[in-house]
């Protein structure tokens, strides 16, 4: 995924980090993070970007349990 331009917020709601990851809102929908509005792009900090990384990893491992 793409680098961020500098002094760019993360999107989840209540952070004011700056972003350093953009993903599709369609990838961060699979996870619980909840952002603000309804951009196609999404912007996340490093903690959120972890996060999701975290979620979504987990995610791929049950689907490869479950097939
Ligand atoms: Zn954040």
């Amino acid at each position: 995924m793409g680098k961020v331009d500098k002094g760019v917020k993360c999107m989840v709601k209540g952070c004011d980090n700056f972003a350093e990851r953009s993903l599709s809102a369609e990838q961060v929908s699979k996870s619980s993070i909840k952002v603000e509005g309804s951009a196609r792009r999404v912007y996340l900090c490093h903690d959120h970007y972890k996060q999701w990384k975290k979620e979504t990893k987990k995610m791929r491992e049950l689907e490869h349990i479950a097939y």
